[in-house]
Order: structure tokens, then sequence, then C-alpha cells
């Protein structure tokens, strides 16, 4: 069995992934931490976005590597930890443009599908049941309202003693939405055969539960 979810910033998509993974046994991959290493590692070389040719070399080269840590998953570039670094703002103000050059998103999407041959995954994502697992058995797409998210990761933000300003992380929020949702390769979108679960309201168990029983369904 392989799970698709897609949905825009904190929507809850890695929380819900990771609590599916565990449960159902499948290897959880967060892509968002692909694009969010490479482009970390884009803003470390001091690159040009406009460098596509060095920026694609650093995706083949360099791709970040998942452990497993105390406190959950860990992520990995070369040695180093960088499982806060690419939560900090700088690469979440970059990530976007980054992951919207299609170069990237052809080196990426392939790293990614690499896993799904060994089965039984759960992936997260913009464009998973869309482009990189488009025969997924079972596709979610998560929303919640802007301000709704904005809350979250301002909350997230303080747990981890990341920067907190909650109206710069609505802003960005905003932003984000914008940019993943319109560019031209990959933009973030609903699968036609996905189903919609609207977290604004509802907490973490209610959408276990609604995911649960989509996953019986097809099973
Ligand atoms: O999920 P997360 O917020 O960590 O993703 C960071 C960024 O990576 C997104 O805003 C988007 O630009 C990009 N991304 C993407 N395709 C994916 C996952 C993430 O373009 N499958």
């Amino acid at each position: 069995m392989n799970i698709a979810i897609d949905g825009p910033a904190s929507s809850g998509k890695s929380t819900i992934a990771k609590k599916l993974a565990k449960e159902f046994g499948l290897t959880y991959l967060d892509t968002g931490a692909m694009y969010r290493s490479l482009t970390y590692l884009v803003l470390s070389h001091g690159l040009s976005k406009d460098d596509i040719q060095a920026i694609v070399e650093l995706a083949k080269t360099t791709p970040c590597e998942f452990k497993k840590g105390e406190e959950g998953q860990e992520v990995w570039l070369n040695g180093e930890n960088v499982t806060l670094a690419i939560r900090g703002p700088e690469v979440t103000a970059n990530v976007s443009e980054i992951s919207a050059i299609p170069e990237v998103r052809q080196v990426l999407v392939d790293q990614q599908r690499a896993y799904i041959g060994r089965g039984r995954v759960i992936m997260d994502g913009r464009d998973i049941g869309t482009v990189v697992m488009p025969n997924a058995d079972v596709k979610i797409f998560l929303t919640a309202s802007a301000k709704e998210r904005a809350k979250r990761r301002f909350k997230e933000n303080q747990e981890k003693g990341l920067p907190a300003d909650y109206e710069a992380i609505y802003q960005q929020i905003l932003e984000r939405d914008y940019y993943d949702s319109h560019r031209e390769h990959s933009p973030l979108k609903k699968a036609e055969d996905a189903v919609s679960i609207d977290t604004s309201t509802i907490g973490i168990d209610q959408v276990l539960d609604k995911i649960r029983q989509i996953i019986h369904e097809k099973g």
C-alpha cells in the first residue's frame, strides 16, 4: 500500500503522515525536507538562483539523508544535522523559488520515486498524488484556512525555539500558497481521485479516523 498526502504549508501533512506510517508500518518520506535541504545548500554555497546548472549538480551530488533520531526523523546533509536549520526563516523564504525550477523537480522527483520501488511508502508534499505517485492506493488532500495554518506554525516555531512572529508567518504562508499553486511545473493541486479533508476545525484524531476509513474502504 502506498499513500500520497498533499496540501498547502502547515495543513498537518507531516503530523498525519508520521502517525499513519507508524500505525500501518509504512516508510515515511518528507519531500518538503528534500526541497528545503537543497535550498539550504544553495544559500550556504552562496549560489545565485539563476545558476540552474550548479543547483542541479548539488541536488544530484548531495541528496539529504533521513535518519531516526531520539526526537523523530532527522535530516542530514554531508554529515551535518540540518533538521532545524532547514525550517528556519531564510530557507522558508526561498524554498518556493528553488522548488519551482523544473530541472530541480526532475532530479528530486526521480529520487522520491526510487522509494516507491521498496513498496509501502507514505509521502507528503505538493505533487505526490499528481506527479510522484499517480498510482498511489490512497490519496489525501489536506486543507485548512491560512489563519489556522499560521496559528499552528506559530505554535510549532515557539516550541522548537525558532523565530515566531505571527504576522510574518501568516504573510509567508500566503506567499508560499500563491507561489506553490501558480508555478508552471507540478503546481500544488488536488489530484482528481484524492479525497479532500479540511482540518481547520477538526483535531488530529478526527483526521486520522477519516483516513483510516478511506484506507479500509480501499483495502
Ligand atoms: O512541506 P514543506 O512546507 O516543508 O515544503 C517546503 C516547500 O517545498 C513548499 O513550500 C514547496 O515550495 C516545496 N515542495 C514542493 N513539492 C513537494 C514538497 C515541497 O514543491 N512535493
